[in-house]
């Protein structure tokens, strides 16, 4: 017979590798599927995101159950969990995945609500946020990019999406108000359309300056008596470019 501690051992650990199996298959997209490489995400948000501040439980949740390699070129997709941003093509980037979920996280962003995000580029970030639930207007000024991350969020299952190819200075005025806006390039400074078209009581959440790679993120806050903005950190986004970019096709950069 074995000693009692040595079976107590045994079933501690056969209890721990079940929890922990469980732990990578249960998190589904709310698209109803499980994506694959589910362990390096979880390996990516323990590492490089709970282990920093990144605490808002359905956050933690939405960056576990997006599969961001589907939203990268084949080239960087082996190394779509790894703790920095990734060129996509057209001089753009994927932002840092801890970047992302600290953007989502200063949004505050409830189920149900709508949000607009500026700068689709691969659409990732637009699926993070449909994962809480909300309803996402994204606008991308180079069409290739939109039609391509477009392409990719119905392939996955993501139906509370809508994808514009536009410039977007202009943000989304037939959409408005947003409870929250989320802006992924870097405008020099705060276009005045954005935040009118801020909901009272939503965040819009920004890089802003006119130095290339190096710009302060900042959260706008709008109440009734208007808008109250608050310096988080520096950051390095692509510049948000005026007007709007149709080339597509394999021939495009
Ligand atoms: N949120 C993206 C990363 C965006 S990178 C993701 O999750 O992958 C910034 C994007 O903003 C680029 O695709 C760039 O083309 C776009 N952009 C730049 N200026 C813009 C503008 N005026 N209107 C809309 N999109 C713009």
């Amino acid at each position: 017979m074995p000693r009692p501690s040595l079976l107590l051992l045994a079933l501690a650990l056969a209890c721990a590798c079940r929890a922990k199996t469980a732990t990578v298959s249960e998190v589904h997209s709310v698209t109803g599927r499980a994506f694959e490489r589910a362990s390096e995400r979880h390996r990516m948000v323990d590492g490089q995101l709970a282990a920093r501040d990144i605490d808002d439980a359905e956050v933690l949740r939405a960056m576990r159950a997006v599969p961001r390699h589907r939203f990268m070129p084949e080239a960087v997709a082996a190394r779509a969990y790894e703790d920095r941003a990734q060129a996509i093509g057209h001089e753009v980037t994927i932002s840092q995945p801890y970047i992302v979920a600290l953007m989502t996280q200063t949004a505050d962003i409830e189920a149900g609500e709508r949000v607009l995000e500026v700068g689709t580029g691969s659409g990732y970030q637009a699926a993070v946020l449909a994962e809480l639930g909300a309803q996402v207007y994204t606008i991308e000024r180079i069409e290739a990019l939109a039609d391509r991350a477009a392409a990719t969020l119905r392939e996955l299952g993501y139906s509370s999406i809508e994808v514009r190819h536009g410039d977007g200075y202009a943000g989304w005025p037939e959409r408005a108000p947003f409870d929250a806006i989320i802006v992924t390039a870097a405008p020099p400074e705060l276009p005045r359309a954005l935040t009118d078209q801020l909901a009272i009581g939503g965040k819009l959440v920004a890089p802003v300056g006119r130095h290339v790679g190096w710009q302060q993120l900042v959260v706008i806050e709008r109440s009734e008596h208007g808008l109250e903005r608050e310096k988080l950190l520096d950051v390095a986004f692509v510049p948000m470019l005026p007007g709007l970019d149709s080339s597509r096709g394999p021939g495009s950069k």
